[in-house]
C-alpha cells in the first residue's frame, strides 16, 4: 500500500482506532485522516456523505462502534444495535459512493453462535443461535460484514472484515459498569492493592474461557491485510489460546502485585461458556500474534498506572 494513501481511521480515540493510528505512524504512513465525534458525527448520514465527497479518502479503517462488556450489552441492547448499524451503513455506503476502494471493517468474536464448536472457524457464522447477552451488538456487526461482502460482490469493492477476539491495551474502557473483564479486573486489583482490601470480586463462576489479544497485535494484523493485498473475506484475529476467567484473574493479580483472595459473585452472568477463535485462515496467509498475555497485561498495566496517576479515578468512568 502506498505510504501516501489517505487513510481515514474512524474511531481514532478508541482502543482499536488509537492503536491503528500509532501503527500507521510507526510504519511511515503520512496521510492519516481522523475526526473527533464533535467534528464528524458518524450517525449523521448527510455529514458522513459530505465528509467523503470532499476528503478524497483511499482507505477506510472502520473502528468506530459502540462497544461494551457483558453488563452494558445486556442492559442497553437498543443503543448497541442502532448505533452500530447506523455507523456501518453510513460509512460503508458513503465510502462506496466516493469510490473508496479499500476498507477494513472491525467486528468481534461475539458474532459467532453461542454454542458453536471450538475453536471457532469463520464458516460457523450464522450456524445457530447467538449468545443472548450481546445478540443486539452481534446482529449489527454481522450486518456490517455482510454489507462488505455484498458490496464486494455487487460493486467490486475490496472491503475486508476482521473479527478480533477479546481485546485489551492502551485506551481501554475502565468504567466498571461498561468495561470488559480484563480492564475491569486490572482496575479492581490495582485499587484493592492500594486500599489494602483482603479480596477481589470476580463476576460469575470464573469458569468461562476467553482468549485475549493485545490491540497492537490487531493493528499489526490490519497492516498485514492491507500490505498483502488481501481484498475480500472475513478473518478471525486472535492468539489461538484461551484461559479460564479465574486464571486470567490470577495472572492480573500477579502483574499488579495484589495478594488477596478471589471471590466469585454468582449473581453476575457468565455469558458464553467458551470463546476461542480458530486463527488458521490468517495464519495460512502468514500472520500470527506476537504479544504474550502476561507481557501484554504488564504493558497495559504500566499504561493504566500512568493514566490513572495523572487523571484520577473519576476520569476512568465512561
Ligand atoms: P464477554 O466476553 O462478551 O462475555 O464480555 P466480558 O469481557 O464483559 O465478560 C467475560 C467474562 O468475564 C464473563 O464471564 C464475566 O462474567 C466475567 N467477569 C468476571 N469479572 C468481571 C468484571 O469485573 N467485569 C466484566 N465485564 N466481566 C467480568
Amino acid at each position: 500500500m502506498n505510504k501516501q494513501a489517505r487513510i481515514f481511521v474512524a474511531g481514532h480515540r478508541g482502543m482499536v482506532g488509537s492503536a491503528l493510528v500509532r501503527r500507521l505512524a510507526a510504519e511511515g504512513y503520512s496521510n492519516v485522516v481522523t475526526r473527533t465525534r464533535a467534528e464528524l458525527d458518524l450517525t449523521d448520514q448527510a455529514a458522513v456523505n459530505r465528509f467523503f465527497e470532499v476528503e478524497q479518502i483511499d482507505v477506510v479503517l472502520l473502528a468506530a462502534a459502540r462497544v461494551g462488556g457483558i453488563f452494558a450489552n445486556a442492559s442497553q441492547p437498543g443503543q448497541f444495535i442502532y448505533e452500530n448499524l447506523v455507523i456501518e451503513t453510513n460509512v460503508i455506503h458513503a465510502a462506496y459512493r466516493a469510490r473508496v476502494e479499500r476498507l477494513v471493517f472491525f467486528g468481534s468474536s461475539c458474532i459467532y453462535p453461542k454454542l458453536c464448536p471450538q475453536p471457532i472457524r469463520e464458516e460457523y457464522l450464522l450456524g445457530s443461535a447467538l449468545e443472548p447477552t450481546n445478540d443486539a451488538y452481534a446482529i449489527a456487526k454481522i450486518a456490517g460484514l455482510k454489507l462488505c461482502e455484498a458490496y464486494n460482490r455487487e460493486y467490486n469493492t475490496q472491503y475486508v472484515s476482521l473479527m478480533p477476539t477479546n481485546l485489551y491495551g492502551p485506551n481501554d474502557n475502565y468504567d466498571l459498569n461498561s468495561s470488559h473483564v480484563l480492564p475491569a479486573l486490572l482496575r479492581k486489583a490495582h485499587e484493592a492493592r492500594l486500599d489494602g482490601f483482603p479480596s477481589l470480586m470476580v463476576w460469575g463462576s470464573g469458569t468461562p474461557r476467553r482468549e485475549f489479544l493485545h490491540v497492537d497485535d490487531l493493528a499489526a494484523a490490519t497492516l498485514f491485510v492491507l500490505e498483502n493485498d488481501i481484498t475480500d473475506g472475513l478473518f478471525n484475529v486472535g492468539v489461538g489460546e484461551d484461559l479460564a476467567i479465574r486464571e486470567l484473574a490470577e495472572c492480573i493479580c500477579k502483574v499488579v502485585g495484589f495478594e488477596g483472595e478471589l471471590v466469585f459473585d454468582a449473581s453476575k452472568p457468565d455469558g458464553t461458556p467458551r470463546k476461542l477463535l480458530d486463527v488458521s485462515r490468517l495464519a495460512q496467509m502468514g500472520w500470527r500474534a506476537s504479544i504474550g498475555l502476561e507481557e501484554g497485561i504488564a504493558a497495559t498495566y504500566r499504561d493504566f498506572v500512568e493514566t490513572y496517576a495523572s487523571t484520577g479515578a473519576a476520569a476512568l468512568q465512561a
